[in-house]
């Protein structure tokens, strides 16, 4: 049978864990010899802070001497924030932007005379749905994220000429360990938890797997013509309103 990544190379930032951990799984299932940049990276992966240029760009060297290039690039690596626009100091602004935003560009930037050799070169962020939507009490977050969304369409925009294809994905809450760890931090896990999943209309929390799935699909030459589009994976939570259960 032939799969969509036979004979490709891949980078995924934050794949030791969540939404990361399952675009590794499903790209290396589909034919893709992947490789794992994480702060965090468990047995397999290349440790590597995606704030940190020099560690960047040493690991983007390790993975072309090991698989001889690269030819997608899942920019999925990000922190969260808790907060209105006045309960972070400039230091916390400062270290999300510069891991959600500014680290999508640094590793960007080094892979990025590796994707221009490729024949298949595709680009995928991992987004929010809030770059889309007014979500309480995550204004730091949701500025990074909406500073992704641009700069998606921005990459996008200026490799057409290099046919590097670059998108993202939005998903909604996801089940990630990051939702695990807001959900044992509150007062009553199992009730947030099913709030989470009334706020989207399917009613349940989208899972890793999914959004790894659609992730897979804007990294594959199956999605050819498609570049500079932000795919939603939440259940609904951007174009419907939630009915009530
Ligand atoms: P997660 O915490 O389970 O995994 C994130 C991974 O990124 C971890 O392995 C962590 O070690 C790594 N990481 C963190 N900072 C890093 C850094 N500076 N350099 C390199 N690696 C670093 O989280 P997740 O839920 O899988 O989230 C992955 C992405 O999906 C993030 O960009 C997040 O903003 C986005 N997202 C998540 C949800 C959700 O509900 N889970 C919703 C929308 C968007």
């Amino acid at each position: 049978m032939k799969l969509e990544f036979d004979g490709l190379s891949a980078v995924v930032t934050g794949g030791a864990s969540g939404i990361g951990a399952a675009v590794a799984r499903t790209l290396t299932a589909r034919g893709a010899t992947v490789a794992v940049l994480d702060v965090n990276p468990g047995e397999d992966g290349i440790r590597c802070d995606v704030s940190d240029d020099g560690a960047v760009r040493a690991a983007i060297d390790a993975v072309v001497a090991r698989f001889g290039g690269i030819d997608v690039l899942v920019n999925n690596a990000g922190i969260g924030a808790a907060g209105d626009v006045a309960a972070n100091d400039d230091a916390q602004w400062h270290r999300v932007l510069d891991v959600n935003v500014v680290g999508m560009a640094r590793v960007t930037r080094a892979a990025l005379p590796h994707l221009r050799k490729s024949e298949k070169a595709a680009v995928v962020n991992t987004c929010s749905i809030a770059a889309w939507q007014g979500l309480p009490n995550r204004a730091l977050y949701s500025a990074s994220k909406g500073a992704v969304l641009a700069l998606t369409l921005a990459m996008a925009t200026d490799h057409l000429d290099d046919d590097i294809r670059v998108n993202c994905v939005c998903p909604g809450t996801a089940d990630t360990p990051w939702v695990g760890r807001l959900l044992d931090a509150s007062a009553d896990p199992a009730a947030e938890r099913a709030a989470l999943a009334a706020r989207q209309p399917m009613g349940r929390l989208v899972t890793a797997d999914e959004v790894a799935h659609a992730i897979a699909y804007l990294a594959s030459p199956l999605s050819g013509s498609t570049t500079g589009t932000a795919l939603a994976v939440d259940g609904g939570m951007y174009g419907l309103r939630p009915r009530p259960r």
